[in-house]
C-alpha cells in the first residue's frame, strides 16, 4: 500500500493509458452543477463530513493499484438515507459518485476516473443484528472485515473469507469486488457468503435484494447483479452475511518443487482428485525468497512451494494430507514438512498473506494481474509466465490462490524508466492473452476496474457487452455511478 504521497511523485502511471492514467489534478468539471452539489452536501452529511482541500481530496485520488485521479469532493455520510440524498443529488446534476472502502482495490475500482464526489463509506460501520441461532450477521457495509471478525471471534464465530487485505479491507469493497481469499476451497467467494443487501441506486431509492434464508428461487438474482458490479450499479450500504464457527484444527503441508510446472501439475492433480482441502497456495522462487528476508521465517530454497490445509477432525485430516503428499511426491516434491502445531501453520499463512506487501519492496512499481485458468491448465500457464519474463527480460514474481486456477503474476519495474514500462505493458497484455487462449478469465477476485479495462473486450464479445451496457444503463441511465472503467 502506498502511503507517503507527494503531488511530485504521484502518477502518470503507465503512459500509454494516458486516457485513463491521470495525474491528480483537480477535475475541470468546475461547472455550475457541481459547484451546486458542493454547496448542498454539507446540509446533507454535516459539514465536518465534506473534504474540498486539495491536500485532503488526495487520499482519495488513489487505491493500491498505479491509477489516481483526484476528486472533486469527498462525503462520509452516516447513513443510508443521507446516502441516497447524495445520490439523488448527483443524478440530478449529472455529477460522477464513486463508492469507496478502505481503498486497498489493485485494480483502479475506487479511483474516481471522471472527478465528482467519492463516497466514503468508513462511519458506516455498525453491527447491527447477529443471530447466532441462524449463523448469519446483519452490518453496515463500511466495517472492516478485521472488525467483523473481532467481534465475532468473542462467539467462537467469523466471516470466513480472507483476502490477504483483511486487516483494511470493507465489507462494501469485498462485495463491490466479489473479494476470496486463501480460503476459497471450503468457504467460496464473498458472494456465496452474502444473503441479502441495502442498495442505494443511482436515482437515490433504496432497495432490498436477496433474503436472509439460506436459499431462494424468488426472481431474478438481483443480489449477485451488484456483487462484483464495482460500485458501477449502486452504493451498497448494508449487508446480512453467512457466518461459520471457527475451525479447531486445522494442518499445513508444505511442498518444495525443482519447477513451478511440476508444482501446477501436483496442484492440478490434487484439485483432480477432489480432496476437501480448505486452501491450496503457490509460491515461486522469487516470491519465497522475498518473504523468506521479510518475515525471517525458515522456508525452503526451492522454485515453488505448495501450501495445502486440511481441517477437521484429527484422523480425517491425516488421511487427507497422507493422499495429497502422495501425489506432491509423485510430481516431485523434493520435500515436504507438515506443520506440527496450529502456531507453525498460522505462520505459514502469515507469509503467504504478507506476499503482496513483501515483493512491493523489490522495484518501485507493482503492477499486480489477477488471471484465472482452468487448474488443469495450470503447468502450461506457469510455464508460458517463464517464457514472457524471459522474453522481455522482466521480474515477474507469481503465486496466488492455486485450487481456483487464480495467480498473481506481479509485474516489477521502475515506472521512471519508459523502456520497462514498455515492456511491462507488453508483458502485461501477454499474460492477460495467454490466460484467456487457455480457457481462462482475467480476473478472479481483483476486479477489471481500470487495470484491466482495455483487455475486456477481448475475453467478451461484443454481443455480451451490449448485455451488460443495457443493464448499467437501465440501472444508471445518466452514467454517474463509477464512470469511466470497463462499462
Ligand atoms: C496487500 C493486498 C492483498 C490483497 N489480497 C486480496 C485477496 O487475497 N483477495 C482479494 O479478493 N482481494 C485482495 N486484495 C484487493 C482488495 O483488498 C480487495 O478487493 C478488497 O475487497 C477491497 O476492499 P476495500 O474496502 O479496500 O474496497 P475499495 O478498494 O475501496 O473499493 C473496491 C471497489 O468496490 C467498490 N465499492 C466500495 N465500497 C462499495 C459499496 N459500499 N458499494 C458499492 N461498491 C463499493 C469501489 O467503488 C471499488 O470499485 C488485496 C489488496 C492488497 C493491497
Amino acid at each position: 500500500m502506498k502511503t507517503a504521497v507527494s503531488l511530485q511523485n504521484l502518477p502518470s502511471r503507465i503512459p500509454n493509458r494516458r486516457s485513463r492514467v491521470r495525474k491528480p489534478r483537480r477535475s475541470r468539471r468546475s461547472s455550475v452543477q457541481l459547484d451546486r452539489v458542493v454547496a448542498r452536501l454539507p446540509s446533507i452529511v454535516g459539514g465536518g463530513s465534506v473534504l474540498t482541500d486539495r491536500a485532503e481530496l488526495v487520499c482519495y485520488s488513489y487505491d493500491a493499484s498505479c491509477y489516481s485521479r483526484l476528486p472533486d469532493v469527498v462525503v462520509f455520510p452516516n447513513s443510508s438515507e443521507e446516502i441516497s440524498k447524495i445520490v439523488r443529488l448527483a443524478n440530478r446534476e449529472r455529477v460522477p459518485v464513486t463508492p469507496r472502502g478502505a481503498g486497498t482495490s489493485l485494480s483502479g475500482g475506487p479511483v474516481p476516473a471522471r472527478g465528482g464526489i467519492v463516497v466514503v463509506l468508513a462511519r458506516m460501520n455498525r453491527i447491527l443484528d447477529l443471530d447466532e441461532d441462524n449463523l448469519t450477521v446483519t452490518c453496515e457495509v463500511g466495517l472492516t472485515l478485521r472488525d467483523l471478525n473481532r467481534s465475532l471471534a468473542r462467539k467462537l464465530l467469523h466471516f470466513p473469507i480472507d483476502p490477504g487485505s483483511s486487516e483494511a479491507a470493507t465489507l462494501g469493497g469485498m462485495i463491490g469486488e466479489n473479494a476470496s481469499g486463501m480460503h476459497s476451497p471450503r468457504f467460496g467467494k464473498t458472494k456465496d457468503r452474502v444473503l441479502s443487501l441495502e442498495v442505494v441506486l443511482p436515482n437515490g431509492d433504496i432497495i432490498h435484494v436477496g433474503s436472509k434464508c439460506f436459499k431462494s428461487a424468488s426472481g431474478y438474482n438481483l443480489k449477485e447483479l451488484f456483487i462484483g458490479s464495482e460500485g458501477t450499479l449502486g452504493i451498497v450500504t448494508k449487508a446480512t452475511l453467512r457466518l461459520s464457527p471457527l475451525p479447531d484444527n486445522y494442518t499445513v503441508i508444505s511442498a518444495s518443487f525443482k519447477t513451478t510446472v511440476a508444482a501446477g501439475r501436483a496442484i492440478s492433480r490434487v484439485v483432480k482428485r477432489g480432496l476437501p482441502v480448505s486452501a491450496l497456495e503457490f509460491m515461486d522462487r522469487p516470491s519465497i525468497e522475498v518473504v523468506k528476508a521479510f518475515t525471517g521465517l525458515p522456508l525452503p530454497q526451492a522454485a515453488a512451494m505448495v501450501l495445502i490445509e486440511c481441517t477437521g477432525p484429527e484422523g480425517e485430516v491425516q488421511n487427507h494430507l497422507a493422499d495429497a503428499a502422495e501425489i506432491l511426491r509423485e510430481e516431485g516434491a523434493f520435500e515436504l514438512r507438515i506443520s506440527s502445531d496450529r502456531g507453525e501453520a498460522d505462520r505459514l499463512w502469515h507469509a503467504r498473506k504478507v506476499t503482496y506487501g513483501a515483493i512491493s519492496r523489490i522495484r518501485p512499481t507493482a503492477i499486480q494481474a489477477d488471471p484465472v485458468v482452468p487448474v488443469s491448465k495450470l503447468p502450461d500457464y506457469l510455464a508460458r509466465l517463464d517464457l514472457i519474463a524471459q522474453k522481455y527480460a522482466l521480474k515477474i514474481v507469481s503465486y496466488g490462490h492455486a485450487a481456483d486456477g487464480n495467480l498473481h503474476p506481479t509485474v516489477l519495474i521502475d515506472e521512471g524508466n519508459p523502456e520497462e514500462m514498455r515492456y511491462a505493458r507488453m508483458a502485461l497484455a501477454e499474460i492477460y492473452q495467454s490466460a484467456l487462449e487457455l480457457g481462462g478469465t482475467l480476473t478472479g477476485e481483483h476486479g477489471v476496474g481500470v487495470e484491466k479495462s482495455d483487455y475486456f473486450n477481448l475475453e467478451w464479445p461484443s454481443n455480451v457487452v451490449s448485455v451488460m451496457r443495457e443493464i448499467k444503463a437501465v440501472l444508471d441511465p445518466n452514467n454517474i455511478m463509477n464512470p469511466r472503467k470497463w462499462i
